[in-house]
């Protein structure tokens, strides 16, 4: 069998260290190509020790003397890159056959497209990426041949739950609805009157995933789920109407597919990352990701409610983004970061979020996305009037 080669694009953050250790679980099967990290200079120093790329990808260029110095001094090969140019060019290198896109929010969009339109299998957890880009992603897949699959843990079951055929359409392989599961995050349950008062640790602490600082706020304000909906749109083209979240807080149903014929099917599994990164990995073989067997009798029992979009607006506002379509969803994203960026410095409350996004897509209609600057040019505005919102919030 031969090796695939893979490069890992956000390899330092939570996804890209999932990754990572199943890799080393199967060094027959897959060798890691190339590595990228932003901040953490010295774990990706580490990684590149331990798994030996031909390309590392730092931030800028001094990091980038400074990692390729320290690596040169212990008698490692790897070239280090920088910058979007770097993380470009390792996603769509000829030697390469699998892109990892785990890089978090906007910052991953050029290096996701690029592994695309290269025609790379690529394994997307970079929901951002294809949220705002929606259509023009969906065509250079198309036109590319791209192996496109979720490593997402809900899209990632619902594409196991989907037959082989479903890019015929959803309606004509029987599907009814997709089900998309939320835990419902860390603040579920908290008085509606104390959400204002709520800190960055509480809401990244989620009681069953692990995950980076952006999408664990974005779980607690449910736009994780928000984002997830679009995405699943794209990923499966489906009407938004065809989606219904579904609060499951034992997230142990990953999501669902409900078929015409009443029968619904499911995916199940502990809650660690490493299963859907497996499964794309080795799509369609399956391989020992070092997740435990499901324990049912330790699980108990199953519990479903209804999203309340009272306590969760930032779900209804990506509901209606994404009935809007053109540039409103790549305004929702763009928003969303700089919100959530200021609530992790505490510069703006938690229900702030949901108020700011709410202006910027009031503030503009959406538009046809017609290529990339467009794209672009939304997100640019979307992030200057969000940042305006948060000035305006510190002087109050
Ligand atoms: P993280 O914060 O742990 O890691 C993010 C990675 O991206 C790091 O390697 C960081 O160095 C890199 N990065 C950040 N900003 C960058 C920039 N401007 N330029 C280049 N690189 C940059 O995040 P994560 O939790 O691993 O999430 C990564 C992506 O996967 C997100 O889009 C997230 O929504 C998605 N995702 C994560 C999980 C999870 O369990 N963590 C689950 C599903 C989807
Ligand atoms: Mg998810």
């Amino acid at each position: 069998m031969s090796c695939q080669k893979i490069s890992v694009l956000g390899a330092t953050g939570s996804i890209g260290l999932s990754t990572l250790d199943v890799i080393a679980r199967h060094p027959e099967r897959y060798q890691v190509f190339a590595l990228s990290g932003r901040s953490r200079l010295a774990e990706l120093e580490a990684l590149c020790l331990l798994h030996k790329p031909v390309f590392a990808v730092a931030a800028d260029a001094s990091s980038a003397q400074r990692l390729q110095a320290s690596l040169a001094a212990q008698g490692s090969k790897t070239q280090v890159l920088f910058g979007e140019s770097g993380l470009c060019e390792v996603a769509a290198h000829a030697d390469v056959d699998t892109v990892v896109a785990a890089i978090v929010g906007a910052a991953g969009l050029r290096s996701t497209l690029a592994a695309v339109e290269a025609g790379k299998k690529v394994l997307l957890a970079n929901k951002e990426a294809l949220v705002m880009s929606g259509a023009l992603f969906m065509q250079a897949v198309g036109k590319s041949g791209a192996v496109l699959l979720p490593i997402d843990s809900e899209h990632n079951a619902i594409f196991q739950c989907l037959p082989g055929n479903y890019s015929r359409g959803l309606a004509q392989v029987g599907v009814r609805r997709i089900l998309l599961t939320a835990s419902g995050g860390p603040f579920r349950q908290t008085p509606l009157e104390q959400l204002a008062r709520v800190t960055p640790e509480q809401a990244c602490a989620h009681p069953n995933w692990s995950m980076g600082r952006k999408i664990s706020v974005d779980s607690a304000s449910m736009m994780n789920k928000g984002l997830e909906l679009i995405e699943a749109c794209w990923l499966f083209d489906a009407r938004p109407a065809q989606v219904e979240v579904v609060i499951h807080p034992q997230s142990v149903i990953h999501s669902l597919v409900d078929y015409v014929d009443g029968s619904v099917l499911a995916q199940l599994g502990n809650p660690d990352m490493r299963t859907p990164i497996s499964h794309a990995l080795a799509w369609p073989e399956r391989i020992d990701s070092g997740v435990a067997a499901l324990d049912l009798f330790a699980v108990g029992r199953l519990d479903f409610e209804a999203p309340d979009e009272q306590r969760f607006p930032c779900l209804r506002l990506a509901r209606e983004a994404a009935e809007q379509g053109g540039t409103a969803a790549a305004m929702l994203n763009a928003a969303n970061e700089v919100a959530v960026a200021a609530f992790l410095q505490r510069q703006i409350s938690f229900p702030q979020i949901a108020s700011i996004i709410d202006h910027v897509l009031n503030s503009e209609a959406s538009t046809a996305v017609t290529c990339l600057e467009t794209v672009l040019a939304a997100d640019s505005r979307a992030r200057a009037l969000a940042e305006q919102c948060v000035n305006r919030s510190g002087e109050a």
